[in-house]
Parts: C-alpha cells; sequence; structure tokens
C-alpha cells in the first residue's frame, strides 16, 4: 500500500480510480486539463501535481484514462519527460491498432507500457466487481498487480498489447446478443399477455444452457472440423425460418433472426448444411459478402 501511484485524466472513471487507489493507502498524485476535478481527490488525500510533466515524475507507475486514444496522443505527446523505466497503464477505451500503436509509442519513449480495458462503471471500481482487463508484458503486470489490485479484479491476457481492447469488445458482442436474444423473445410473448418478468426466468435458463455448450464448440472451431452431434445448421436454419414466421405473423419485428439466417443459408449453400452451428464461424470470419 506504500507504492506510489499517479493518476492522469480525472473524468468520472480517473477519479473512481484515484479514489480507490487513495482508499487502499497508496500515495496517490493525479493531473487533469481541467485542475479543478482534483479537488475531491486532494479532499480525501491526494496529491495535486501542478503539471503533466511533474505528475508522471511523481512515481514509477501512471495510469492514463482520457477519453480516447487521440486525446492520450495529444496529452502525452506534448510532454518531453523522459518515460525511461517507468510503466504506463493506458486504461483508455479504444480498439486492438490503437493499443498496439501507443505500444509503440512507449518503447520509443523508453516507457514500460501496458493496455488495458475496464469492464466496470466507476461505482464498482475498488470493489471484486470490476473486472479490469489487461495486456502487455507479463512481468510488468506482475511488477505492478499488487497496485492495480485496489482497482478490482485484475486479470492478465497476454503479451499482445491489442487482447485487452479485443476481449473488450468480444465481451460487448456477447453482452448484446444475450440481451438482444432476451428482448427478441420478450416482444414475441408480450404479444400472448406474458410479461417480461414471467418470461426473464426461462431466458435465464436457456442462456445459462446454451453458455455450457461454448467449450465443446470451441474444440470443434479450434480443430477445424463440426461432425453433428447435437444438430445440423439446416436443422437450425428451419427453426430459423419458424422464428421469422412467427415474428412476422405477430407484428414483431423480425430484422434480427433473418440477418441470422441469411448468414446460415450462406454457411448451407457453401456446403456446410449437414455440419454443426460453429461452422458459422466461418461467416463471421470475413466481411459480410453485401
Ligand atoms: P469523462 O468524459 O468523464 O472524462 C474524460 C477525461 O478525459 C477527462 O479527464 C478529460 O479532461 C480528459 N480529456 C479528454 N480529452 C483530453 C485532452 N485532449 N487532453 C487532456 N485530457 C483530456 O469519461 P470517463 O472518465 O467516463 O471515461 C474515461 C475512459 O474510461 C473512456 O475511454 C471510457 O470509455 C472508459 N470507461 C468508462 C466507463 C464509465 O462507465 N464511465 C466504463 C468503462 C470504461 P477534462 O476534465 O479536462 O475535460
Amino acid at each position: 500500500p506504500d507504492t506510489p501511484v499517479t493518476v492522469v485524466g480525472l473524468g468520472l472513471m480517473g477519479q473512481a480510480l484515484a479514489g480507490a487507489f487513495l482508499k487502499a493507502g497508496h500515495p496517490t498524485t493525479v493531473w487533469n486539463r481541467t485542475a479543478a476535478k482534483a479537488s475531491q481527490l486532494v479532499a480525501e488525500g491526494a496529491r495535486s501535481a501542478p503539471t503533466l510533466d511533474d505528475a508522471l515524475a511523481a512515481g514509477p507507475l501512471t495510469i492514463v484514462c482520457l477519453t480516447d486514444y487521440q486525446a492520450v496522443h495529444e496529452l502525452l505527446d506534448g510532454s518531453d519527460i523522459q518515460l525511461d523505466g517507468r510503466t504506463l497503464i493506458n486504461l483508455t477505451s479504444g480498439d486492438s491498432a490503437q493499443a498496439r500503436e501507443t505500444a509503440d509509442w512507449a518503447r520509443r519513449r523508453g516507457a514500460r507500457y501496458l493496455d488495458g480495458a475496464i469492464m466496470a462503471v466507476p461505482q464498482a471500481i475498488g470493489t471484486a466487481e470490476a473486472v479490469i482487463l489487461h495486456s502487455g508484458p507479463q512481468s510488468d503486470f506482475e511488477a505492478h498487480k499488487p497496485t492495480l489490485d485496489a482497482l478490482g479484479t485484475v486479470t492478465h491476457l497476454g503479451a499482445d498489447h491489442g487482447l485487452a481492447s479485443l476481449y473488450d469488445v468480444a465481451g460487448l458482442a456477447m453482452m448484446w446478443s444475450v440481451l438482444n436474444a432476451w428482448l427478441q423473445g420478450t416482444a414475441l410473448l408480450r404479444t400472448a399477455g406474458v410479461d417480461a418478468a414471467t418470461y426473464a426466468p426461462f431466458a435465464r435458463q436457456i442462456a445459462t444452457g446454451v453458455a455450457q455448450w461454448l467449450p465443446g464448440y470451441a474444440e470443434q472451431i479450434d480443430s477445424g472440423s463440426f461432425p453433428a452431434e447435437v444438430s445440423a445448421l439446416e436443422t437450425d436454419a428451419r427453426a430459423m425460418a419458424h422464428l421469422i414466421e412467427e415474428s412476422e405473423a405477430l407484428g414483431v419485428n423480425a430484422e434480427l433472426p433473418r440477418l441470422i439466417k441469411k448468414m446460415a443459408d450462406r454457411s448451407i449453400a457453401a456446403g456446410h448444411g449437414a455440419e454443426q452451428y460453429p461452422v458459422l464461424i466461418e461467416e463471421f470470419s470475413r466481411p459480410a459478402a453485401d
């Protein structure tokens, strides 16, 4: 807890990060473009650095959390400070290319660099619920893990700096898919007077059950072999048609099931109808045909 840490960027998230470090007892230096945002943290014991360079020089570890990567570059490019041997952890949301570029930038400046993604709202920071993903050299992560632990459940994904961003968007894809599927079913059931709360436990059971298929299906994807052990894709496609027809008949939006069926039909046309659902990875792995 006596390891010093600097937080640059005191928006909603940066303030939560700095607050969690303070609460865990770390001497915490903060800096923000709009200095007034530091006042609450200063009242809680943070040191407000007069300049960005002063903040970066304050200790071995700086956490950066700004709006986007453009802001990170605008800000840090303006600093001439020697970053040799210091560690920057960038928790700003961005894509994998930006993360890898920023890692190259940090290497040229002599800094150690980890890229991170925050899978939590500011209110959860400092609790185990806050999952924070990191990617970059494992040794740099291990060196600072005892400090980072103050923020929540911190994990290291691998040496490729792009991984945290990729897991971040993969998680969003999963989240929206589950929610959209639930909303589709809820819209259907409401036409029969079943309210969302009544359907939700059933929906959760299905979502949890399907989630249990993932490890087995992942083996099929990784081996590139998709024997239809449970059902063939063409059987699924017939059920998709049924979902579309029912949605249309009841005046419920059918765009999402139509889109999914379009992908399945393409895969079937390419000769995969007798294989199992995960063969659709081939459709997901390239840009749409139209
Ligand atoms: P805010 O809008 O509250 O804060 C943005 C911060 O970026 C401010 O400190 C702002 O400074 C600073 N900033 C923006 N542009 C510049 C610039 N050109 N130079 C210097 N500083 C700049 O956003 P959040 O704190 O909510 O989010 C920060 C990051 O955390 C984002 O990438 C976001 O996606 C990510 N995140 C946020 C979550 C949330 O629930 N809030 C959840 C998960 C991730 P100033 O105060 O001077 O304007």
